[in-house]
């Protein structure tokens, strides 16, 4: 059943979702991570040689496997399976099909042998001899990743009459790392091309990507007019089937029901700053297919706002104003009526419950009831913001305050691009909100 017109406007802004980092950890070779234990015996007497055998052969057949997806070549990557593993096996057969038409301009391993997953008697009887380093699978689609993305893989290894082989990758669901998942771990992966963006998505989901390509192609040039070129201009849209499948494909999400879109990114090499890749817009199927075309414009827009401005969304950016400028971005020229666009914010305050500060980042977490609210002031913020002081200076100060690298940036960054301070902006906005809503 489709939703009247205005409960599928009503949609968009809670629909319009959470921004979303998900920040993997980064170990691969770059330090070893003090919490994780290392098995015992690890690193004593005989043992050094040993693991270096073991890297080695693991690293070898990590790089046959990847050469093996880069090159299509089925017999070498399942060679390289625990043969004693059928279950496994298939799957992975199942999954290198699904692979078929997505192209990677590159597919790779890393593996940080210094960190590793702790032995159990009960895993060391099912297994045999096995190692559990921590493994990074990089990869990049063609034509769009600029630089690979960067995913977990919890792998266990397993030694059979002295040949190392990959037996699963789900032994550490709990415990430990467990392996990213991608839409090809579910089902055959369909690729469509538009001209600035890629929609993956199940044979069951083609509608739903042909519809959200169209709009996300539109949306490229709207983001581009406001945000300058200085991005890729390249979206990645995911077309999950079900907001359960979303769920595992974005897996600090939490509740999705209010969420029609969500743009993620993986964080890495924090060390060396805020280095963001795998920009990534995936779409839960089910509160996309009850959009109507401004509803999926709004979203749309919102999300691909996010993917242009993740590398200038440093740390120091508070919620409000990554969410409202996406909302900015998404609402631009749709001349939706307040009544609509701001609803859930003009009934809390003509109930009498006026904000009294700009949303906290705590609020856009979760399944909250006022996430709507909270959405609709960021919005409202930022377009004032604009209102007064121009687009251009609202867009300098959230590149100089994503650039702050410490909790006072946000108020230097006030004082330099607005002259203004934090508090005087939020009386401002408040002031502004009572006139527009009450
Ligand atoms: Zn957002």
């Amino acid at each position: 059943m489709r939703f009247p017109l205005r409960r599928a406007e009503r949609a968009v802004a809670a629909a319009i979702a959470l921004q979303l980092l998900v920040a993997l950890p980064v170990v691969a070779a770059r330090g070893s991570d003090d919490s994780r234990p290392s098995s015992p015996g690890s690193g004593t007497n005989a043992a050094p040689a040993r693991d270096a055998d073991r890297t080695a052969a693991v690293e070898a057949l990590l790089k046959r496997r990847a050469d093996a997806v880069l090159h299509r070549n089925k017999g070498a990557f399942l060679a390289d399976l625990d043969p004693t593993q059928s279950r496994f096996l298939l799957k992975q057969a199942a999954q290198f099909e699904h692979l078929r038409s997505v192209r990677f301009s590159g597919w790779s391993y890393a593996v940080d042998a210094s960190s590793e997953q702790e032995h159990t008697p009960a895993l060391d009887a099912a297994r045999g001899t096995w190692w559990a380093p921590d493994i990074e699978l990089h990869y990049s689609l063609a034509g769009f990743d600029t630089s690979p993305t960067e995913e977990d893989q919890g792998f266990t290894f397993t030694q059979r009459d002295g040949r190392w082989y990959i037996a699963a990758d789900a032994d550490f669901l709990k415990t430990g790392r467990p392996t990213q998942r991608d839409l090809w771990d579910t089902g055959d992966v369909q690729v469509t091309k538009g001209t600035s963006c890629l929609a993956l998505a199940h044979p069951g989901g083609a509608g739903m990507a042909a519809l959200a390509l169209h709009e996300c192609d539109l949306s490229v040039p709207r983001v581009t007019a406001v945000w300058g070129t200085g991005w890729s201009r390249k979206v990645v849209l995911v077309i999950p089937d079900t907001p359960a499948e979303l769920q595992t494909l974005v897996p600090d999400i939490g509740d999705v029901s209010n969420i029609a879109a969500v743009a993620t990114a993986a964080l890495v090499d924090q060390q060396h700053g805020y280095h963001p890749v795998g920009d990534r817009v995936v779409v839960n199927p089910d509160n996309f297919r009850d959009l109507g075309p401004i509803g999926r414009r709004v979203v749309l827009t919102h999300e691909v706002t996010h993917v242009a401005s993740r590398a200038a969304t440093g740390p120091e950016i508070p919620t409000w104003f990554v969410e409202g400028i996406a909302d900015y971005v998404g609402f631009l020229h749709t001349d939706i009526p307040l009544s609509l666009s701001a609803l859930e914010l003009r009934k809390a305050i003509r109930a009498g419950h006026v904000p009294t500060h700009l949303p906290d980042d705590a609020v856009f977490k979760g399944g909250r009831a006022d996430l709507a609210a909270s959405y609709e002031q960021s919005w409202l913020a930022v377009r004032l913001m604009v209102r007064t002081y121009g687009q251009a200076r609202m867009l300098e100060l959230y590149r100089d305050i994503g650039d702050g690298t410490s909790s006072g940036a946000i108020d230097v960054a006030f004082a330099k691009d607005l002259h203004t301070s934090v508090d005087a902006f939020t009386r401002a906005s408040i002031a502004d909100l009572k006139r527009q809503l009450s």
